[in-house]
């Protein structure tokens, strides 16, 4: 080989590492803030069947204190949360989480009154 030709494929293979490296570090960075697929999750039409799903077999009432569950009082608890999921299947877009079994598993959700789901998390202010 010429050596000019040489000396441009070594350039080009850096230049091409460079890119996969850059890559790479893209998706981690998406794998260790999972929260930023979070709104498009809770959004989607899967989410909201699968939210009222997780309501009917409560029959509308907290799973808990077994109050009749108000419009304004509904919330849905997840056992395990949606982030952890996300992270626990390395889920780094959206098609990944629509097609993840964990996630749309209707044991994962349960329906409670305001007052019971704030005593699950103690550390959150929901407003
Ligand atoms: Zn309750």
């Amino acid at each position: 080989m010429e050596r000019w030709i040489g000396k441009i494929m070594n350039r080009l293979e850096k230049r091409l590492a460079k890119r996969r490296e850059a890559q790479i570090r893209k998706m981690r960075m998406r794998i260790e803030r999972p929260k930023s697929m979070i709104p498009l999750i809770r959004s989607s039409k899967k989410y909201h069947d699968w939210y009222k799903e997780v309501l009917a077999r409560s029959c509308y009432r907290c799973a808990i204190c077994e109050a009749p569950l108000e419009l304004e009082a509904i919330q849905i608890h997840h056992k395990i949360p949606v982030s952890k999921i996300i992270k626990d299947n390395r889920l780094i877009n959206f098609r990944q989480a629509l097609d993840c079994k964990e996630l749309w598993d209707l044991e994962n959700g349960i329906a409670l009154c305001f007052n019971c789901h704030a005593e699950k998390h103690p550390d959150i202010t929901f407003f």
